[in-house]
Order: structure tokens, then sequence, then C-alpha cells
């Protein structure tokens, strides 16, 4: 059968790396498709910041792949790794590096994550929905909130959790956001039958459910925007709560002491940490809006104030995970997962 396979990579771009892909015609045989029905392939490096012109070949390695709920049966979207001409990792592949991590001792511990990614819609350069010469009623009524009067965009997020759905990405869940028009989806551990929670499944889902979201207001004319503080202001910015357990954090013998544990080995690399989490995470991490200060480390438990917090239940069962409330809404998943265990684990990789 013959069918398409869009390719899907990150970019080189600086401060922010981006979504780049493209489709090519595959032919599947009878039996399941698997990854070796998709070939490596080729790019123009020296349009994505990848490469310079004269060298400019780069090398498309496939990794994971699922159903394209636009195209529908039969085609597919497949997520890559940017390999040089060499085939060695090209230096804006970070997904490597995590896995370099992970080899290095860190899978010994069996680490879970889950992303909480914020965004806001945009349709040009205002605000989806807001009014055309001012502002919406101030903040109070919109988080998780219901009702035309309350809620901007809903039609795209529903078809984008759908497509998400279809395509077998572990999205956990929705909800609408304290700004209005930001909005929230979690791609994480959700403790079904088969599902890998690692980290570098975990970011690759992520990273295909930010494509999935962009590809889907393409058909709503709404723009979906990572930036942290995309209205400046007494506005919400958007985040990327990274929540995070070992093996002996969800331990109920071991559980709370190895989550403290965590938090002081946290609180020894603030500054490392702020490094990987996102472009002008300054400009979000205020002291308000529910945030620490960008240049202050604090902890505790039901505290949205902090810098990592421990959820309420978490702390009532004795063992669980954490929240590390700092990265930004535009950070990558791959950098910021291998600095956690990086960190937490004292992993020299
Ligand atoms: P919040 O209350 O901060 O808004 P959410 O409900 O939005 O939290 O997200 C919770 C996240 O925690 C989900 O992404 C989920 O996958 C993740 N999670 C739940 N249990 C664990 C665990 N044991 N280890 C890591 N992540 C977890
Ligand atoms: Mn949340
Ligand atoms: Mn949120
Ligand atoms: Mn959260």
């Amino acid at each position: 059968m013959h069918s398409l396979a869009e390719y899907i990579w990150i970019d080189g771009a600086s401060p922010t790396k981006k979504l780049r892909s493209k489709a090519r015609v595959i032919e599947t045989g009878d039996g399941d498709v698997t990854l070796d029905a998709f070939p490596d392939w080729g790019f123009d490096g020296s349009s994505t910041w990848q490469a310079g012109g004269s060298d400019s070949d780069c090398t498309l390695r496939p990794v994971l792949f699922t159903p394209d709920p636009f195209r529908g049966e039969g085609n597919h979207l497949v997520l890559c790794e940017v390999l040089n001409s060499d085939g060695t990792p090209h230096e804006s592949n970070t997904r490597a590096r995590l896995r370099a991590v992970l080899d290095a001792g860190a899978a010994d511990h069996d680490p879970w994550f889950g992303i909480e990614q914020e965004y806001t819609l945009f349709a040009g350069r205002d605000p989806f929905g807001w009014p055309k010469d001012g502002f919406p009623a101030p903040q109070g009524p919109f988080y998780c909130g219901v009702g035309a009067d309350e809620v901007y965009g809903r039609p795209m997020i529903e078809a984008h959790t759908r497509r998400c759905i279809q395509a077998g990405i572990m999205i956990y869940g929705i909800n609408a956001e304290v700004m209005p028009c930001q909005w929230e989806f979690q791609i994480g551990h959700r403790g079904f039958a088969n599902e890998s929670s690692d980290p570098v499944n975990i970011s690759d889902h992520l990273w295909m459910a930010r494509w999935l979201l962009y590809r889907t207001g393409e058909e709503y004319k709404i723009s979906a925007k990572l930036h942290p503080k995309p209205v400046p202001g007494d506005w919400n910015g958007a985040g990327a709560h990274t929540n995070f357990s070992t093996r002996e954090m969800r331990n109920p013998e071991t559980g709370r002491a190895a989550i403290d544990a965590a938090i002081d080995r946290l609180s020894k690399k603030h500054d490392e940490h702020i490094a990987v989490y996102g472009a002008d995470l300054d400009q979000r991490l205020t002291g308000l809006h529910e945030t620490c200060h960008i240049g202050e480390f604090k902890s505790g438990v039901a505290d949205r104030g902090a810098s990592i917090r421990i959820p309420r239940d978490v702390a009532k069962a004795g063992y669980g995970y954490l929240e590390d409330r700092r990265p930004a809404a535009n950070m990558d998943p791959y950098e910021v997962c291998a600095r956690m265990l990086r960190t937490v684990l004292d992993i020299d990789a």
C-alpha cells in the first residue's frame, strides 16, 4: 500500500527551537507497520539553522511513529532525530543527550515524567477573542471556566485533544487557564497498561502534541504561542510545570525522604536549571502570578508560589512525585528532563 508519512523534526533556531515537517510517500506491506517502514531521509540544514550552505545535508532518523489523524487511515506521523552526514547526533539534537543521561545510570531509577504544557492562542498579533480596542475583564473567572463570555477557543482545543488521542499521544488532560485564551494540556504518566512514562517517550509525545496543536490551528486560523509572557502586565504567563518521580520517590517506605533529598539537590543547582528552562523566563518568574521569583529557590507543600511544589496528596500519602514549577512554556523537554536527572541522580553525562 502507498501512504504518506509526515517526517517531523526539531530545528536549530535559537534561543527557542521550532518544529519542521515534510511528507513523503512510502510503501508499507500487509503486516503491522514497524519503524523499519520509514527510511532515513535528508533535508536542507541551511534553511533550518542546522548547517552552512556549502555542506547543507542533514539526516532525519525516524524514532517514533503514530497514526496521522489528519490524513487518516494508513498514513503516519514520524518523529525524527537530526544527525550529521557522518551519522553522529547533530548539536541541536538534545534527544540524543537525554538518551546518554539515561544510559549513564538514570534509567536504573525508572524515572517518570508528566509535563503541563501551557500555551496562548493568537489571531494574527492579537490574543484570540480579546476585544479589538481594550482588554477582557480582569483575571478570575477564566480558569476552568465555562460559557461564551469566559472561554475563548474551545473548538480548536477539543479538535487538538481528539487528534492527540487518535494519534496515541499520552495526553493526560486539558484545562482553560487563568488568562483568557490561555490553555493547558498535560502529557505524561497516566498509569495505563503498556505505556512508558520515561523521559524520552514523554518528551517525544510532548513535541508531537505541540506539532498537532500548530497543525490544528491552521484549520482555525489560530496560532498557538509558547512565549512565557505573551501579554505584559497583570496577566498570567505560560509555563511547563514538570512533574517527576523516581522508583524511590514512589515507594511508600522511602518516598518522602527521596523527594526531600531531591529538593535539597535541586536547591543547589538553581542557576543551572534556569539556564535551560526556556528563553525569556525572567519575564514570567516575577514572584507574582503563581510563580517564585527567578532569583529565589523555594519549596513547599501545595505552594503555588514555590519553585518546587509537593502536591497535597503526595504529602498526605508520604510518597509520590514532585512538581518543578519553574520551566517556561517554550522549554525543550529533552533538556529539562536531562537537567532534572543529572541533578537529582547526580549523573555526570
Ligand atoms: P496541577 O495540579 O499542577 O495542575 P496537573 O493535573 O495539570 O497538575 O498535572 C499533573 C501531572 O503529573 C500529569 O502530567 C501527570 O502525568 C503527572 N504525574 C502524575 N503522577 C506522576 C508520577 N508519579 N511521576 C511523575 N509525574 C506524575
Ligand atoms: Mn495543571
Ligand atoms: Mn496550569
Ligand atoms: Mn502544575
